[in-house]
């Protein structure tokens, strides 16, 4: 008896072994093969001169828009006058709200709806608290060890440089492209884009013209390490990004002497407010991070594959793993991180008023109303109030279908220009003007073109940013493939 039940449960051992393990080796998608490309030749040098004289207009965006100085926005725009005399004597150039550029490269069929690649050419300031710690200082676009140093070498004046010398290149070889391309440099992408980008948007929309695709920037060819266990680089293709909302909590109090409090101080109120959110937070979603790894399938190591393979089994063990770290927990749900608090005026008096800042990243899937209710029912107080400033919500952005032509010429024109690399569409944690173009294209794609380090990574927004003088000639020969394979029909 006992012989016949151990015999059966081997057989279903063998079996359940066997389901996993087949369900592993069918795990993901089949590498799509890459046509090798004959690559335009660049001179790597001339393109790090021209990041190198854009880096030196101080074109700096500040939420403060008094503090913001647009002659460097006008300097910048003769230097690209100068630099690139192909591209101002063919393409139309329209200034869009003064100092934005929509740049219009007319196709040879103009029935086809056109692509855009978007860029930006303002940057975040220097710390100055931080300014000693810049190996070579930030606003002088110097050439050293190999690399172009300064503010806006990574963020996003190497994008803005790469597409406008990959078209000027183009344009030197007699090249027209079969659809219209469109080229678009926002001016305030880091204060939100709305001046920019949304009015970019908004004339092509008002032209009532449907785009067939658009490139911003947001993922990049990052190195190994970036996915535990894959150990090539990965071209991340942004097909979404989370949407934003910041909350106001806001807790009013009976003024008095500190000797007589009640048992909760309005900042103690907000203080239960603020713990219960953050012990409390929107539920994880895993499809958009699932569809990531089944894209890289065959290049993840086994152990991961067979975890991801059998979501069944082991999805309680991969959610578990990346809900520890906060950069993939970050992959799986909507964050919530309180930035902002105020109150109070006097050690002795009670305060009167207090109030924080809660920042939320929605992920696809979670609306800003779903958010609102989910922190009303966590805060289960009627005393705490809450409101959203301007500007400071939006909804998070449609996906991008990754089964389109648009997404394989870009995913193919990475594998050209990098052919170590595996490609794969993922969601942009930040914010980007890419959300802007959604009300005119339903293929919005995200990728800045570049080899990116972890090390590198940290700079973006930080000190000594800095970019190889190789990256950059490869990333003016993947705009030249990309403008080839989305310029044909
Ligand atoms: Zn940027």
């Amino acid at each position: 008896m006992l012989e016949s039940i151990l015999i059966i449960l081997l057989v279903m051992m063998l079996f359940l072994t066997a389901f996993i393990l087949i369900r592993t080796i069918l795990y993901g998608r089949a590498p799509e093969p890459v046509e090798p490309a004959a690559l335009a030749e660049i001179s790597a040098e001339v393109v790090a001169e021209h990041l190198a004289a854009a880096i030196r207009h101080k074109t700096i965006s500040h939420l403060d828009a008094d503090r913001i100085d647009y002659q460097p926005f006008v300097e910048l725009r003769k230097s690209l006058e100068q630099m690139y005399p192909r591209v101002h004597s063919t393409l139309r150039i329209s200034p869009v709200n003064r100092h934005s550029l929509l740049f219009t490269w007319k196709g040879k069929d103009e029935t086809l709806a056109p692509v855009l690649l978007a860029s930006h050419s303002d940057v975040v300031p220097v710390d100055p608290a931080a300014r000693d710690e810049w190996r070579y200082p930030p606003f002088e676009g110097q050439i050293a060890e190999g690399c172009v140093w300064g503010r806006g070498a990574l963020d996003n004046k190497n994008t803005l440089i790469a597409m406008l010398e990959a078209v000027e290149s183009l344009l030197k070889n007699g090249y027209q492209p079969t659809r219209t391309v469109l080229l678009a440099i926002g001016h305030d992408e880091e204060i939100g884009g709305h001046q920019g980008a949304a009015q970019i948007a908004g004339r092509i929309q008002a032209y009532n013209t449907r785009l067939a695709a658009v490139l911003d920037e947001g993922g990049a060819v990052f190195t190994g390490g970036i996915v535990p266990g894959l150990n090539l680089p990965v071209g991340l293709i942004g097909i979404s990004e989370k949407g934003v909302l910041t909350l106001h909590l806001e807790v009013e109090g009976e003024c008095g002497h500190s000797a007589f409090p009640p048992k909760h101080t309005c900042i103690g109120v907000l203080a239960r407010a603020i713990t219960r959110l953050e012990e409390h937070q929107m539920p994880p979603r895993t499809a958009m991070a699932e569809a990531m790894f089944r894209y890289m399938g065959s290049y993840l190591p086994f152990g991961l594959r067979l975890a991801l393979a059998n979501m069944w089994l082991f999805g309680g063990l991969v959610r578990g793993r990346m809900m520890r770290n906060p950069r993939t927990a970050a992959m799986l749900r909507t964050t919530t991180a309180a930035t902002l608090i105020s109150g109070g005026v006097k050690d002795n008096l009670l305060p009167a008023k207090a109030s924080a800042g809660v920042n939320f990243r929605l992920m696809p899937g979670d609306r800003i109303a779903d958010v609102v209710q989910h922190v009303r029912k966590t805060v289960a107080d009627d005393s705490v109030q809450l409101h959203i400033p301007e500007n400071a919500a939006w909804e998070a952005s449609p996906l991008s279908p990754v089964d389109s032509p648009a997404f394989r010429a870009l995913a193919q024109a990475i594998q050209q220009v990098y052919p170590e690399a595996a490609a794969a569409p993922y969601l942009v944690q930040g914010a980007t003007d890419g959300r802007h173009y959604a009300t005119v294209c339903d293929q919005v794609y995200r990728i800045s073109p570049m080899l990116l380090s972890e090390a590198e990574l940290a700079t973006i927004h930080g000190n000594n940013e800095h970019i190889g003088i190789d990256t950059l000639a490869r990333m003016v020969q993947f705009y030249i493939q990309l403008i080839k394979g989305w310029g044909v029909e």
